[in-house]
């Protein structure tokens, strides 16, 4: 660690609001190899901290530490041992979540999520990618896991010129690893399913839907089952719809080896099965909408409100008055005051008088950072229709 990186005083004071982020117009003058740990200095040589550098992405730093402390092995334990107690005292009803969420973990850019006895992991920045190996090796210390599968497949990693791949690190990773969520058991595919295999950051949320469901029940971009496995036991019947065959195959799976048997799949294009239910008069006591990032991209943010427009618009109208409608958007593009104005606009379109019972976000294991919006990035709201 000898490098020194000068930034702006613009990026300075972007540090100094508590982002730990530094785009590629802050930096002022220096260079280093790609993901060393640097020393980042402000304007005038004042020291600022330590950071990830990368030679590649628009995001040149990532802090890590605001002290000129030795950034070693060591370092990096207590790091992870510390967000493996966080989740200890969470007492997460599940064998699945996630253990070090990036930069609400102050290890930026590497996820590990655990699946029982197997961990999956993502390096997303060279910084975190260049100590791999050291991340397997106290993962193993630590967590005792039976195989680490490094999930290094996500285009973000383009970004930073790194390679797209699946390897196994440690140990043996099968090819289905159960996972128990509540009173819910499903398969994973840790090598090609969604994300690490599942979506861990609507674990709670599909807890606390729950609580709101009975009657008939709509789930909506149900991938294999998340909310409607959860569900479907208060529910007198319970309808998933997915686009991709993969998941519906899965869900019902799913359901079967659940003896959840009031439950039906659906492979179909949400939008346009809504308005075919709308045609024919069904409604709903209870409805999710789960959809993908609409918005990944700033371009694509007018497109993604008028999507999530249409969802709320049309799931507004086929709810019954007195039911539930559990909607989220995961996209960071869209912050939680512009998803509720949408949501408002889908309201007064369907002429629904609607309260809201609860704001929700991910899961606690996901932490956001209070100094950076974008790591809020999944809202979830439950909303009741009045009238
Ligand atoms: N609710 C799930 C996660 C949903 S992820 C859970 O809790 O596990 C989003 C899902 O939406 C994916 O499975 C994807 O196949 C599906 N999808 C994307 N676009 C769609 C569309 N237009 N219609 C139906 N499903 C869609």
């Amino acid at each position: 660690m000898d490098s020194t990186i000068t930034i702006t005083a613009r990026g300075e004071q972007r540090i100094q609001g508590g982002h730990f982020w530094i785009y590629r117009s802050d930096i002022a003058s220096g260079s280093a190899a790609p993901g060393e740990v640097v020393r980042v200095v402000g304007p005038r040589g004042r020291f600022l901290g330590q950071a990830f550098f990368s030679g590649r992405s628009q995001i040149t730093l990532r802090m890590l530490t605001s002290r000129d402390v030795q950034i070693d092995r060591p370092f990096w334990r207590r790091r992870v041992e510390d967000a493996v107690r966080f989740r200890d005292r969470l007492k997460i009803d599940a064998s699945a979540y996630r253990v070090v969420h990036g930069e609400g973990d102050l290890i930026p850019s590497l996820i590990v999520d655990r699946y029982g006895d197997y961990v999956v992991m993502q390096t997303l920045s060279q910084g975190a990618d260049r100590l791999q190996a050291e991340f397997a090796e106290i993962l193993v210390e630590v967590l005792q896991p039976k195989g680490i599968l490094a999930r290094n497949d996500p285009r973000v990693r383009l970004l930073e010129g790194l390679e797209q791949s699946v390897d196994v690190l440690h140990g043996e990773v099968p090819e289905k690893v159960t996972v128990k969520e509540g009173q819910i058991e499903y398969d994973v595919d840790l090598r090609s399913g969604q994300k690490t295999g599942a979506f861990l950051d609507q674990r709670e949320n599909r807890v606390a839907a729950a609580e709101y469901t009975s009657g008939k029940v709509l789930d909506c971009f149900s991938y294999a089952g998340g909310f409607a496995l959860q569900l479907a036991s208060r529910a007198t019947e319970l309808t998933a719809l997915d686009i991709s065959e993969d998941a519906t195959a899965l869900l019902a799976q799913n359901a079967q080896r659940n003896h959840l048997p009031n439950v039906s799949v659906r492979t179909t294009n949400v939008f346009d099965e809504l308005r075919a239910l709308e045609r024919v008069g069904e409604r709903y006591d209870t409805i999710v909408l789960d959809p993908p990032a609409f918005a990944k991209t700033k371009d694509a943010i007018p497109k993604a409100e008028a999507g999530y427009k249409e969802i709320n618009l049309r799931a507004l109208k086929l709810l019954r008055p007195g039911g539930f409608l559990i909607t989220c958007s995961c996209s960071y593009h869209v912050n939680e005051s512009a998803f509720a104005g949408i949501v408002l606009d889908a309201a007064l379109d369907a002429r629904a008088d609607v309260s809201v019972v609860e704001k929700r976000m991910q899961s606690r294991d996901h932490p956001v950072v209070l100094g950076m919006p974008e790591t809020y990035y999944l809202k979830c709201f439950v909303l009741r229709k009045l009238s």
